[in-house]
């Protein structure tokens, strides 16, 4: 962990485009009670293969409209380089300068992969097309890619991002601390010299988080799961065991050196509140 301790400690917000008018006015909500935290920025995510590419850059136009900043997700999966090159320059023409960049996965049914196969290469690309002008975030998994061949290429494959160029990592969420650990000492022995944000996760729905945390590769521990189903339906059990449980990992994170904390809001003010005050930030 030891390296990670150079780095300033940096928070930052996520959310995913809405889909209606309703939910984008509800968001804007979230987007400034969150915003009274003073965020790094606001990332905002990107579906790869087309369907809410359009609600991407209008809710990071409407973020720097209320005078924050802004950092969109670019999946390149499914994409051409032209197509890329495109939204990189209405990008910068915006003033945005920071961009998480990723490989994406191709919705079921489309098979065309274009012109990316990883994010290592869409790394490069930014980097050839805007020199330093964007400051690149990557994905890592301190509990390994699902389709990772092993841990050990895993790492290496993370190794690649860097190496094309990218500034900073987030983690996929996690509900070990020591995978985390494990895997920025493994990062310090790859000398690779930048700062992985770990992504924090609040649980709010059990069986939610159950189904996504299965097809993204996170692992809930078994005596946080059985707690969890032992609540069943009664959410006020659920919310407050879960706020406890991920405050309590984020205040280990931190201070054992963790570079700040990504927060994957779910559009939802209260979860990442709830832990925010709980941590003292
Ligand atoms: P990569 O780094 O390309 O890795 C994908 C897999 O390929 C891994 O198993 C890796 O080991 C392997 N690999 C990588 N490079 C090589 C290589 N050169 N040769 C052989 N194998 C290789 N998805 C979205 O669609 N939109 C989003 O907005 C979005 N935001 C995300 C934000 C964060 C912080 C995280 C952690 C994930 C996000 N995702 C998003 C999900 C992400 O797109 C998926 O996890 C996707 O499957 C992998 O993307 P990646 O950028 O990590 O891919």
């Amino acid at each position: 962990m030891e390296s990670q301790q150079e780095y300033p400690q940096q928070f930052s917000f996520e959310f995913f485009p809405p889909k209606t008018p309703e939910g984008a006015e509800k968001l804007a909500k979230v987007r400034d009670s969150l915003g009274a935290l003073n965020p790094k920025y606001f990332s905002v995510t990107f579906g790869a293969g087309g369907s809410t590419q359009q609600g991407t850059f209008d809710t990071v136009k409407s973020i720097q409209q209320a005078g924050f900043n802004a950092a969109p997700h670019l999946s390149c999966v499914g994409s051409t380089k032209e197509n890329i090159s495109e939204i990189l320059a209405s990008y910068k023409v915006q003033g945005i300068n920071r961009i998480v960049a990723l490989r994406g996965d191709m919705p079921s049914g489309t098979h065309d992969i274009g012109e990316f196969r990883y994010a290592n290469e869409l790394v490069e690309f930014i980097r050839s097309e805007t020199n330093d002008h964007f400051h690149i975030e990557v994905a890592a998994y301190p509990e390994f890619h699902p389709q990772a061949s092993s841990a050990e290429d895993d790492l290496n494959n993370f190794k690649r991002k860097v190496e094309a160029g990218a500034n900073s990592a987030i983690t996929q969420y996690f509900f070990n601390p020591d995978a985390y650990f494990r895997f920025v000492d493994d990062c310090e022995d790859l000398n690779l010299k930048v700062p992985v944000v770990p992504g924090i996760m609040p649980i709010t729905n059990y069986t939610q988080l159950a189904r996504f945390s299965d097809m993204c590769g996170a692992e809930i521990p078994r005596w946080i799961r059985k707690r969890l189903e032992s609540y069943g339906d009664d959410k006020e059990s659920i919310k407050a065991f879960g706020e406890d449980v991920v405050s309590e990992m984020c205040q280990q994170l931190l201070e054992a050196g963790a570079p700040g904390l990504h927060f994957y809001t779910m559009n939802i003010t209260a979860p990442t509140l709830a832990i925010w005050k709980n941590l003292g930030l």
